[in-house]
Order: structure tokens, then C-alpha cells, then sequence
């Protein structure tokens, strides 16, 4: 008994976590398509554990076919747990025999009980968390199972037999369940956040310079890269030391943030130097954006006592095709408004300029 029953663990457990693989990145974002993926391979669990049950006696079947319609109750209510449970119900129901009817009984009554107890267990909410103090109500759900039976013959002996294991193992079973699912949950969760914060620039809150090669990589031709170098700013750190230069980073930051369209995206490239894609811009339109964007730097006083006034050189270059050539290179558009940020610092700083609209040839 004991070996068929550690199968139908192994079973369930198996099974839940291949059900679990259909999660995407973000749990957050489940399609009603994924949803109804999701618990279709619920519907297939109980049927499977109950096919690989242990027979106690001749038509009394012990096995972990009621967790995944726990679960599925106490996650998304009890229309869901009658979902999960009908291919099993009909299973039952077309090889009609004496336990068919106590077994619809015996399930419709957990689906009720999990029902009325889906509050206290708030597991959607919770990303599964099943708290051991929770005990009595995992045992509560649990109570009325098998009572189908005492409709049978002999049905209160045949439960007294049952009832206990059957408490125990469903009890056990739901806390491993809760436990698998909770696992992926966590993982997906931690995967998630972590793949965010790496493409995030910890002090300015910007994309970084990963986040920014990565979508220069995918630059369409007509976008516009632009390079902005923060003027003479060794000599903020100089003065007024390295936490009021993060400021001036912080404040340089928001103000592209603050200034730039939705459609656009701002980076901070490293050091004092951003970058920014511009999307959607028409020809000739970008040394507006530049110039835009240069004034507000200039605008923002950075630190209450300071008043610090910022200046920003700035670079541009549209990603365009050379003649004869049929698509440009994501990484020359770069160089040239690097080349076009190295020739407003040439002329001055505090200025705009755009790269000649012909790329330099290689
Ligand atoms: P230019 O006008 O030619 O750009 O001169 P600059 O002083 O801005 O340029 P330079 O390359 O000489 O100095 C950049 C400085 O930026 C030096 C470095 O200490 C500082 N810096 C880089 N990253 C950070 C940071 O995260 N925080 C602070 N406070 N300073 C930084
Ligand atoms: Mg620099
Ligand atoms: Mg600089």
C-alpha cells in the first residue's frame, strides 16, 4: 500500500510541475488562453491519480485524486473545481458500478467545503503560501471526504476503514501540492525581478547600458540615437563631492525622463553619459528634440543649496542607410552620434549637434 501510494505522490507531483512549465515569466500576465491550458492539466490529475490509486478493498480505491480539486477550489473558487473534477466524475459515471454515485457525492462535497473555506486560505493572493498553522483548515476541507459512501452498503464500516488514511494522505497531499506550486511560483517571481533589475541602472532608475545594446541591436531604420555627456562634471564631484554628483545624475535622469515621449527611451550609457532612442521622429525634426531636451537639462538647479546649474553636450545621428547599402548597421549609427557628441564638445559644449545625414564609409 505504502509503495502505491508514494507513486500517486510521485504522480501528482510530476504532474503538477509539468502543469506549472505553462507559467509565463510573469504569473501576472496569464492569458485566458494559458489559463484554460492550465487547468485542463488539472482535469487530467485527478483522473490519473485515481487510475494509479490502491484498492483497499474490492471498489474502494485510496488515492490523491481530491488535492488537485482542493487546490483548484481553494485557488479559483468552487466552479473551477467542479471543472477540474468533471472529466473524473464522468469517468466514474460512464463505467457506472456501486461507488460510482458515492464518489459524485463524496467530491461534490469537498468542492462545497473548500468553498466555504477558500477565505481562509487566500492561496491565489499568497502565491500559494500554505502555512502549517493552517492545519485544521486543510483537515476541515478534507473532513466530509469519502461520505458518498454511507449511501453504500456497509457504507459506515467502508468509511471507517478509509477515513483516517484517506485524511492523512489528502492532508499530506494538499501540502505538497501547495508547496510544488509555490516553488515555481517563487521561482518564476524572483527570475522575473532579477532579469529587471539587471537591465536597470541602480542609481538613476534608468535602463542600462545592457538594456540599451540590447534594444540598439533591434534599432529600425528612421529611430534616431542620441548621446548626451554631462559638461565638465569631474569638477561637480571635485567640488561638491561624489553624493551631490549622484544627484546631478539623478536630477539628469528624471529631466530626460520628464522631457522625452512615451515612445522614446532614455539609458544611462555609463559614467556621466546617457543615451536616448528616439522613435517616430520626421527628418530634421531630431535636432529639435536635441535641443529640447539640452535646455531642460539646463533649466533643472540640481540640490536645494546648491542650485547647481547643469549642462549636457549632446550627439544625434539617424539610423539610415548608406547608398546602394540595404540596411544600416545598429553599431555605426552609434559611432557616428558618438562622433557627433565628441563635435559639440569640440565647438564648446553646452550645444547640439547632428551627424551629417551620408555615414562616414568604414
Ligand atoms: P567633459 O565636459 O569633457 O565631459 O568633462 P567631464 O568632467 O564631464 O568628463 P570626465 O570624463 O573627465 O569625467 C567624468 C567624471 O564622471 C569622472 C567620474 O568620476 C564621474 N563619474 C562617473 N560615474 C559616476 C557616478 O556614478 N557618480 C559620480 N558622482 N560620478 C561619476
Ligand atoms: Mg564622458
Ligand atoms: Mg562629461
Amino acid at each position: 500500500m505504502l509503495g502505491t501510494l508514494f507513486q500517486n505522490f510521485c504522480v501528482m507531483i510530476t504532474l503538477l510541475t509539468i502543469t506549472m512549465t505553462l507559467l509565463p515569466a510573469q504569473p501576472a500576465e496569464l492569458s485566458s488562453r494559458q489559463r484554460g491550458l492550465i487547468v485542463l492539466c488539472m482535469c487530467i490529475i485527478p483522473v490519473v491519480l485515481y487510475a494509479f490509486g490502491f484498492e483497499l478493498a474490492a471498489g474502494l480505491k485510496i488515492d490523491l485524486r481530491y488535492v488537485p480539486v482542493a487546490l483548484s477550489t481553494l485557488w479559483a473558487g468552487p466552479l473551477v473545481g467542479l471543472l477540474v473534477a468533471t472529466p473524473l466524475l464522468l469517468v466514474r459515471l460512464l463505467n457506472f458500478n456501486a461507488g460510482s454515485l458515492p464518489a459524485v457525492i463524496s467530491m461534490v462535497m469537498l468542492i462545497l467545503v473548500a468553498s466555504l473555506l477558500r477565505r481562509k486560505f487566500n492561496l491565489a493572493q499568497q502565491s500559494a503560501a500554505l502555512s502549517w498553522k493552517k492545519w485544521p483548515y486543510v483537515v476541515l476541507v478534507f473532513s466530509l471526504s469519502g461520505i458518498g459512501l454511507l449511501i453504500s452498503p456497509n457504507g459506515l464500516s467502508r468509511l471507517a476503514s478509509i477515513y483516517l488514511p484517506l485524511l492523512l494522505l489528502n492532508t499530506a497531499g494538499l501540502y505538497v501540492a501547495a508547496a510544488v506550486i509555490r516553488h515555481r511560483l517563487v521561482t518564476v517571481k524572483t527570475y522575473h525581478h532579477a532579469l529587471a533589475q539587471s537591465r536597470l541602472d541602480a542609481l538613476t532608475g534608468l535602463p542600462n547600458r545592457r538594456a540599451f545594446d540590447r534594444d540598439l541591436e533591434q534599432l529600425s531604420e528612421g529611430q534616431v540615437v542620441m548621446m548626451l555627456d554631462i559638461d565638465h562634471f569631474k569638477a561637480v564631484n571635485d567640488l561638491y563631492g561624489h553624493q551631490q554628483g549622484d544627484q546631478v545624475l539623478r536630477a539628469v535622469g528624471d529631466t530626460l525622463l520628464g522631457t522625452l515621449r512615451q515612445t522614446d527611451s532614455a539609458y544611462r550609457f555609463g559614467g556621466e553619459e546617457f543615451a536616448v532612442i528616439l522613435r517616430g521622429v520626421n527628418e530634421g525634426a531630431e535636432a529639435l528634440v536635441g535641443e529640447r531636451l539640452r535646455q531642460a537639462v539646463n533649466r533643472c538647479k540640481v540640490g536645494p543649496e546648491l542650485g547647481l546649474t547643469v549642462t549636457v553636450s549632446v550627439g544625434l545621428a539617424r539610423h539610415q542607410a548608406r547608398q546602394g547599402e540595404r540596411s544600416p548597421l545598429p553599431a555605426d549609427t552609434l559611432k557616428r552620434a558618438d562622433q557627433a557628441l565628441y563635435d559639440a564638445k569640440a565647438g564648446g559644449r553646452n550645444r547640439v549637434c547632428v551627424a551629417a545625414k551620408e555615414p562616414a564609409v568604414r
